[in-house]
C-alpha cells in the first residue's frame, strides 16, 4: 500500500517530460518567479524525479534536491545526465537534514505533505528553519485534502486511466487510504489529511508567514521568513 505504484502510475510526478507534469510546472512557475526575486541557492526539498530542481536551475538558481526514495532519485539523475544539469541530488531524509545550518537561500516543498504523519512534519519544519539563511524565504505548495475529502467520490477519474473505486479515511480522519482503479489494476494509497489551519498552525512555529494565495480550490501556494 505505498507510493510506488502510485507514482508508477501517474506521470504528472514521475515523468518530468510529461504532459501532467509540464501542467504542474506551468502553474507554479509564475508563482516562484515573483517570491524568488534574487538568485541563491536553493533546497528542493522531496523533489522527487526533479522537474522543479531542473527549472529552478534554468532559471540561474544554484540548486540541491533532497529525497528519500531511491526510485524517485535514480530516476531523477538519468533526467540531470540527459538534460547535461548540475543540480546535486541527495539522499535523505527531510526530518533530519543533512546541512549546516543557515545554507540557503530558499527551501521549496512542493506538493509532498501528504507523506508526512504530525510529528515528522514538525521536524521537517524545524529542520527547514535551520538550513534557511536569516533572510531566507521557505516556498510551501501543497493540497488541503481536509477539505477535499469530502468531495473526494467512487468513480472520480484521476490522470488518463485511473478513477477512485474506494475512499476509506480512518475513523478521526487524520490519514485515508484511496483505491484506485484502472482497466488493468487496481491499488491502494495511504495519505496524510492536512488542511490549511493545521499546516499553518505548524508552521507558524518556526515561521512568520508572509504570503498565502490560493492556486486552485484545494491547493495553496504559501511562503515564510524564518521566525
Ligand atoms: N516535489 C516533487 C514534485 O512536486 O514533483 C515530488 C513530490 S512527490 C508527490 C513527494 C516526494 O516526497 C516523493 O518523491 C517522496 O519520495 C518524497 N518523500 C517522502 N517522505 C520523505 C522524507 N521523509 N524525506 C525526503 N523525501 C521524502
Amino acid at each position: 500500500m505505498g507510493f510506488e505504484k502510485y507514482y508508477e502510475a501517474f506521470p504528472a510526478y514521475t515523468d518530468v517530460y510529461s504532459e501532467e507534469y509540464r501542467k504542474r510546472i506551468e502553474a507554479l512557475e509564475p508563482l516562484l518567479m515573483k517570491h524568488m526575486p534574487a538568485r541563491g541557492k536553493v533546497l528542493d526539498l522531496a523533489c522527487g524525479t526533479g522537474g522543479f530542481s531542473f527549472l529552478l536551475e534554468d532559471l540561474g538558481f544554484n540548486v540541491v534536491a533532497l529525497d528519500n526514495s531511491d526510485v524517485m532519485l535514480s530516476k531523477a539523475r538519468e533526467f540531470a545526465k540527459d538534460r547535461r544539469s548540475k543540480v546535486e541530488f541527495v539522499k535523505g531524509d527531510a526530518r533530519k537534514l543533512p546541512f549546516e545550518e543557515n545554507s540557503f537561500d530558499y527551501v521549496v516543498f512542493i506538493d509532498s505533505l501528504v507523506h508526512f504523519e504530525p510529528m515528522d512534519l514538525n521536524s521537517t519544519f524545524k529542520e527547514v528553519a535551520r538550513v534557511l539563511k536569516p533572510s531566507g524565504r521557505f516556498i510551501l505548495q501543497f493540497t488541503d485534502l481536509r477539505a477535499l475529502l469530502p468531495v473526494l467520490t467512487n468513480g472520480q477519474v484521476v490522470g488518463t486511466e485511473y478513477w477512485i473505486s474506494r475512499v476509506l479515511p480512518d475513523t478521526d480522519e487524520k490519514t485515508v487510504v484511496l483505491e484506485f482503479q484502472s482497466e488493468k489494476e487496481h491499488f491502494r494509497v495511504r495519505f496524510n489529511v492536512w488542511g490549511k489551519t493545521a499546516v499553518e498552525l505548524l508552521a507558524k512555529l518556526y515561521f512568520r508567514q508572509l504570503h498565502s494565495e490560493r492556486m486552485n480550490e484545494h491547493s495553496y501556494f504559501q511562503v515564510y521568513a524564518p521566525k
